[in-house]
């Protein structure tokens, strides 16, 4: 087995004050990194940051919008400054502004482009100089079973569609230096996420869940922490000649 290394790595997880981002973040400070916990809402990080540090870990808390190219720059610069050049990076900040297309503005378009693929070429670029020096890195993208297509988001599903793409050309472009990319594609995961779906479609989160699970092939919902298992491979020092792939993990084959 590949060893690892002394010095401790530094992630960085983008949406990591909830949801599967904030089982991320626990997951990779118990594996041995130095997580740097990055979402909107500084405060809301530190909470979680608080938590990794009450295990044991160490963390940073840095607010930021992921599709602000100045912020980000500065957020990037401060994670390595505070915490040490970040040499994994998992681009999972995300959000929905569901309708059917000819109900759907530019501004709901827009967003969503915005916050998954702008935020995460940003990200991805500013943080990459850190892994080729490193000459070692790291990068997950959150992709979706949506990106096979899903009704009612179009822009969605074309968001997580360019995340795969954007995904293997990272690992083309960035495999001689020692850093993998590779794209996690989950199904159904109950998260705040899912529960807002579940309130717009006026059910129960239990009832949404209930209803979904009997589609899934194991026969039960994700949980952020089955994203986290996954991505704690991918970043393993002996997951190096796993890149480009898009991992559905989603209870069940995908097409
Ligand atoms: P979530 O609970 O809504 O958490 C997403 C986090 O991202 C929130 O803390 C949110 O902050 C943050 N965020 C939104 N816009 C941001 C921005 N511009 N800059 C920085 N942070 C921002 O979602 P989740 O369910 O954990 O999903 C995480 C990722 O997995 C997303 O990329 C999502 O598309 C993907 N995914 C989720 C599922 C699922 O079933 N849950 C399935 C497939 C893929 P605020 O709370 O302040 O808005």
């Amino acid at each position: 087995m590949t060893e690892q290394p002394t010095t401790p790595r530094t992630a960085i997880v983008t949406g990591g004050a909830r949801g599967i981002g904030a089982a991320v973040a626990r997951r990779l400070s118990a594996d041995g990194f130095a997580v740097a916990v990055l979402d909107l809402d500084e405060s809301a990080c530190a909470t979680i940051v608080s938590e990794i540090e009450d295990a044991g870990g160490t963390g940073l808390a840095v607010g930021v919008d992921v599709s602000d190219e100045a912020a980000v720059q500065a957020a990037v610069e401060r994670v390595a400054a505070e915490l040490g050049a970040p040499t994994v990076l998992i681009n999972n900040a995300g959000i929905i502004r569901d309708n059917m297309l000819f109900k759907m503005s530019v501004d709901d378009w827009d967003a969503v482009m915005n916050v998954h693929l702008r935020g995460s070429f940003l990200m991805t670029r500013a943080a990459q100089k850190h892994m080729i020096d490193a000459k070692w890195g790291r990068i997950v993208n959150l992709s979706s079973t949506s990106a096979l297509g899903n009704r009612g988001q179009a822009n969605y599903s074309a968001a997580k569609a360019g995340m795969q793409g954007f995904t293997k050309t990272l690992a083309i472009e960035l495999g001689k230096f020692g850093v993998t990319a590779n794209a996690i594609a989950p199904g159904f995961i109950a998260t705040d996420m899912t529960r807002s779906t579940a309130e717009r479609m006026g059910v129960s989160f239990e009832t949404f869940i209930e209803a979904v699970a009997k589609d899934i092939p194991v026969g039960r919902a994700g949980q952020p922490d089955d994203i986290a298992a996954t991505v704690a491979f991918l970043v393993r020092e002996d997951a190096s000649f796993v890149s480009g792939q898009v991992i559905y993990v989603a209870g069940g084959p995908k097409d």
